[in-house]
């Protein structure tokens, strides 16, 4: 299968209303430009230079997600053109994140990043951790920012009992939050969950945006 119909049978298993994040981290220039010829328009990189070195060659109209964690040093070469950034999980990333919008006279978009996983991850917060963020009057402060939702990724395990327990539990989290926090930077709308091999349960248990790699581009080495 290329890369084409990979989407389109990715694209055709999926409600409309869930983005698709083509995730082409590692993948060559070419493995991009196929996707956008067959009308895919969102992608998902891990590393800053390398989404900037991509950026610089393909079409402009493309949005470039931030999935990779996070160093504060580095926003500033990303901030004129990165679309949304997935994986916030510190107060400070935010500060930093605003600092870097205002010099471009942006607002960007960003998730914060839950720790979901019950296998040991140094990433990610715990749900009282993201209440905290979001309640601090220091974040109200930042104007540049725009919280939109959440990020989590689950267990790399085939026990799906377990990962729908992960998924549901950021659904859960996510929808009372919802409910609690509409300020002016913070409007939750994305739930960002879900990746090639759990998608279809992430998305089960109230995921909106799936990041999806190897299913689309094949196993990277
Ligand atoms: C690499 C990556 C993905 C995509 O993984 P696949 O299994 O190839 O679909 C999704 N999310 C994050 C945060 C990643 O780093």
């Amino acid at each position: 299968m290329n890369i084409k119909d990979n989407l389109k049978k990715i694209i055709d298993s999926i409600p409309e209303k869930v983005t698709l994040v083509a995730v082409s981290k590692t993948k060559p220039i070419a493995d991009l430009q196929e996707a956008y010829d067959a009308g895919q328009r969102i992608f998902g990189e891990n590393k800053i230079q390398e989404m900037v070195d991509k950026y610089d060659a393909l079409p402009k109209d493309i949005k470039w997600h931030m999935i990779g964690h996070l160093q504060s040093n580095k926003v500033k070469y990303m901030a004129h053109f990165v679309d949304l950034i997935h994986g916030v999980d510190k107060l400070k990333t935010l500060v930093e994140i605003n600092k870097q919008a205002k010099k471009h006279d942006r607002v960007i978009n960003c998730l914060i990043q839950a720790r979901i996983a019950k296998e040991d991850t140094k990433f990610g917060l715990t749900f009282k951790e993201i209440e905290t963020i979001l309640t601090s009057e220091k974040t109200a402060e930042l104007k540049n920012i725009n919280i939109v939702g959440f990020m989590g990724m689950a267990t790399f395990t085939d026990d799906t009992a377990q990962l729908s327990e992960e998924f549901s539990s950021l659904e859960t989290f996510f929808k009372t939050q919802k409910e609690k926090t509409a300020t002016l930077n913070c409007n939750l709308e994305v739930l960002s969950m879900g990746m090639s091999g759990d998608y279809q349960l992430a998305i089960e248990n109230g995921s909106n945006m799936i990041r999806v790699g190897s299913s689309i581009f094949g196993s990277r080495n």
